[in-house]
């Protein structure tokens, strides 16, 4: 393989002063920012306050009008723009995939401007599609027309790592999926970030997304960092009462007695809902026209079951049904009291439970979003 790496690893990435005006406004203003080799830190702040163009100006899609960028104290601008762009990994919202290029076209697209075999880019994309829970061989050679808006996101980061860059640039990735596909996007990610163990600077506006994922988060506001830290510091000290805004969403349900299953629950449409007796590539096919990855199992009984996408996708036999593969899991009534829940989920040990209501699943309730608002 012929690439060329600019770097092997990240050490540092600093913004000293930076500054994007247009006419007299100013996008982003003297701005400081470190970034260290292997954390992940989330800039987060109100629509408009300059998170998209410091991104945009680490891998030179913006030149700043004033100040200095390093990677690992080298300037950037000394860098050939393309050369930067294709050793940094950059996800957006809107992923933009080639319509008309295969799965494998997308993802290997600059591998093969970077002069790759054939060979090379088939396992790369192989091992890349595996990696964000895509079975490779019912992907590949698909369009991106023939993907939902999760498994396209799956692709856009797959399409990033391509090159295996040190450090990835991610905009609002999950900022367009509904919010229980987006929580379990969250939840991969953050087990494949560990593996990738890669340096990442995430812009998101959703606090709770800023907390489950960052080492660090960056608040900026008016084109201003107003505060940087760990989610420790910026809840114990808040620098002012914006920061205190951002951050106290998070504590906002501080009283456990009086909090009961509907308050933390995330509602769900009929779209989630599936016949016991659907076979599990039959589900698949639905979940990719609906864009869910998660199916919650009826038969008729009361015992109320579930299973994600990524289990049916590893199914090779036609004739498994959900019945088959999907899990028990408790069913709660949306008046009942977050700590019995709670205790019903330890006790099953599960992460997720069903809201029902006259018999029918209403909303799906997390282990771990319930925490996240506790902490
Ligand atoms: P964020 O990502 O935090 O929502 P942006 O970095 O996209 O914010 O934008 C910061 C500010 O710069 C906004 O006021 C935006 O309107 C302005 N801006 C961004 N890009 C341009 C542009 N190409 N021309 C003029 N103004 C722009
Ligand atoms: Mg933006």
């Amino acid at each position: 393989m012929s690439t060329q790496r600019l770097f092997d690893r990240i050490d540092s990435v600093r913004l000293q002063q930076v500054t994007k005006k247009y006419d007299e406004l100013f996008a982003v203003e003297q701005l400081d920012l470190d970034l260290q080799g292997g954390e992940l830190l989330i800039l987060i702040g109100p629509s408009g306050s300059g998170k998209t163009t410091t991104l945009r100006m680490i891998n030179r899609l913006i030149e700043p009008d004033d100040g200095v960028i390093t990677i690992n104290d080298h300037d950037i601008m000394e860098f050939d723009p393309v050369r930067l762009r294709r050793n940094i990994g950059y996800v957006i919202q809107d992923i933009g995939l080639f319509p008309h290029m295969t799965i494998k076209e997308n993802i290997g697209l600059v591998p093969r401007l970077e002069g790759w075999s054939d060979q090379e880019i088939s396992d790369r994309v192989k091992h890349l599609l595996d990696f964000v829970s895509l079975p490779p061989e019912s992907f590949m050679d698909r369009y991106p027309g023939q993907l939902s808006g999760g498994q396209q996101q799956r692709v856009g980061l797959a399409r990033a790592l391509a090159m295996d860059p040190p450090l990835l640039l991610m905009d609002e990735p999950f900022g367009a999926l509904d919010p229980i596909l987006r929580k379990q996007l969250q939840d991969e990610f953050n087990v494949i970030k560990q593996e990738i163990g890669r340096t990442i600077l995430f812009v998101t506006h959703d606090i709770d997304e800023a907390f489950k994922l960052g080492d660090r988060i960056g608040i900026m506001s008016d084109a201003r960092l107003i505060q940087i830290g760990t989610p420790e510091e910026l809840i114990l000290h808040p620098e002012n009462e914006l920061v205190s805004d951002i951050v106290d969403a998070k504590r906002k349900f501080k009283h456990i007695d009086t909090l009961r299953v509907k308050d933390m629950m995330s509602p769900i449409t009929d779209k989630y809902l599936f016949d016991a007796g659907m076979t599990a590539h039959e589900a698949v096919n639905r979940m990719t026209q609906t864009n869910v990855e998660l199916a919650i199992v009826l038969d008729g009984s009361d015992l109320v079951r579930y299973v994600e996408m990524a289990d049916l996708v590893q199914q090779k036999h036609d004739d498994v049904t959900l019945w088959d593969i999907a899990r028990p899991t408790p069913g709660f009534s949306s008046n009942d009291h977050i700590a019995s829940a709670l205790g019903k989920l330890k006790d099953m040990g599960e992460s997720l439970g069903v809201v029902m209501e006259a018999d029918r699943p209403v909303g799906l309730f997390f282990l771990d979003n319930v925490l996240l608002k506790l902490i």
